[in-house]
């Protein structure tokens, strides 16, 4: 599609926007009476408005009922995850059976590691990628030294290339069989938080496969922002957080795939509580741990269920959106659009004041652009959030801006570009 930057045109692309509709479900942030332009769903998605109605009815339920809730009712806690799981399954291309609701998302890395990480002398290296987001390095690194080996000898982290800012494919199955008899595992992000890259899950978990280990995948930046196909792909285990992409508020609950491959397998150790034993004996309180079948085995406690109705709200709106695919036709249409205004704002001004390091290749990436602002990044920055756009700073130099295809419109991403065009005069 040929791009115009002009105001006329944004406003007949949001015409034309099958999911137009969709905004009405969220509400909006404010800024000085109207509403802020909200490009911050990468950090912290917006509020679906039927949070509040999923979340009362679970109250309401808890007062009228109290501990009967769990067995009793329209939506019985006992098995209330089960229900959100359909929309989940579009999300991650995975069986009901290969997902599970639990936990935050860190924590449920360090269970997933208990499990997937089981390093022997010879074979206990961790491959990652290198800039991957903190909690995750912080993860990994204790978790190796949970096993008594030191992070700097059992990390290898992969770097771009001299001068560029994202990995190649190439560079990262290189690096898998560079090391083909040490490693234990290779852990991905599915995008990364910071350039905004999507890697190829399925290419990754290959090459891992090939030099027999398991590939695990952090998808906070990806669940609810791209097509993902984590059953087809064979990814062996996956985890994400529920508050970015899939708006379900801060600290919201996180969720876990494991592929049904490992489902039988009885040598995975697991850091096991009651709320993942076969729920036909779990309520018999017996001694001797036996886990449900699936993923659902991997649970620990007790389900937080105001959680899980904010998540099913939230999970409803991708589903009235019509699935994870059409999301994403809007998705890649918003973000070329953003980025071809970007880029314009550097034509306008005869030098490349913005120097998007996301993938130009939208199969590369999501929603996000990471656009280093060559100088002034800051002010930049401020001029933008003055003017009510919410989006989100990277020391020293990066804005983060992601246009999220159900609450954002092709008018917003266009004022956006005119409020950057303004700011690289006065700052420049
Ligand atoms: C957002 C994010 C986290 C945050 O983890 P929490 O446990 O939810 O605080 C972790 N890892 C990645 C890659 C993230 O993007």
């Amino acid at each position: 599609m040929i791009f115009k930057n002009d105001l006329q045109f944004s406003r007949s692309l949001d015409e034309q926007d099958p999911l137009k509709n969709m905004r009405d479900a969220f509400i909006i942030p404010q800024h000085n009476g109207t509403d802020a332009i909200y490009l911050c769903g990468n950090s912290l998605g917006l509020q679906p408005k039927a949070v509040q109605t999923e979340v009362a009815k679970q109250l309401s339920a808890w007062a009228t009922k109290g501990v009967e809730g769990w067995f009793d009712g329209v939506e019985p806690w006992l098995d209330y995850q089960q229900s959100l799981k359909g929309t989940l399954e579009d999300i991650l291309g995975a069986g009901a059976h290969e997902i599970s609701i639990m936990n935050s998302l860190t924590v449920n890395l360090h269970l997933l590691m208990v499990s997937f990480y089981q390093p022997t002398n010879k074979r206990y290296k961790i491959l990652m990628e290198g800039g991957a987001f903190p909690s995750d390095q912080y993860a990994v690194e204790s978790q190796v030294r949970y096993h008594g080996l030191e992070p700097d000898d059992t990390i290898i982290e992969v770097f771009p290339r001299e001068g560029e800012y994202t990995l190649h494919t190439e560079d990262i199955i290189q690096a898998i069989n560079d090391h083909a008899d040490e490693l234990s595992l290779v852990l991905f992000s599915g995008i990364n938080y910071y350039t905004g890259q999507f890697f190829d899950i399925k290419a990754i978990t290959e090459a891992a496969h090939a030099v027999g280990v398991c590939a695990g995948f952090d998808l906070a930046h990806a669940a609810g922002n791209v097509p993902l196909k984590l059953h087809e792909w064979k990814a062996d285990f996956a985890c994400w957080c529920s508050y970015k992409y899939l708006n379900s508020g801060p600290g919201g609950i996180s969720g876990i795939f494991v592929h049904e491959k490992h489902h039988s397998d009885i040598t995975l150790d697991r850091f096991a509580g009651w709320w993942g034993n076969r729920r036909s004996t779990q309520f018999k309180m017996e001694k001797g741990f036996d886990p449900e079948a699936g993923a659902d085995g991997w649970q620990v406690s007790t389900a937080p269920i105001l959680l899980m109705a904010a998540h099913k709200a939230a999970l409803s709106a991708h589903g009235s959106a019509g699935g994870i695919g059409k999301l994403r036709q809007k998705s890649l249409r918003l973000t070329g659009y953003f980025e071809f205004l970007i880029n314009s704002v550097n034509t306008g001004i005869g030098e490349e004041l913005f120097k998007i390091i996301t993938p130009t290749d939208p199969e590369h990436r999501g929603a996000q652009l990471s656009i280093i602002c060559q100088q002034n990044g800051k002010a930049i920055f401020d001029y933008l959030t003055e003017h009510g756009v919410i989006g989100d700073w990277r020391e020293p130099d990066v804005i983060r801006l992601s246009a999220v295809p159900l609450y954002n419109t092709f008018t917003e991403v266009y004022l956006t570009g005119q409020l950057l065009a303004e700011a690289a005069k006065k700052f420049n």
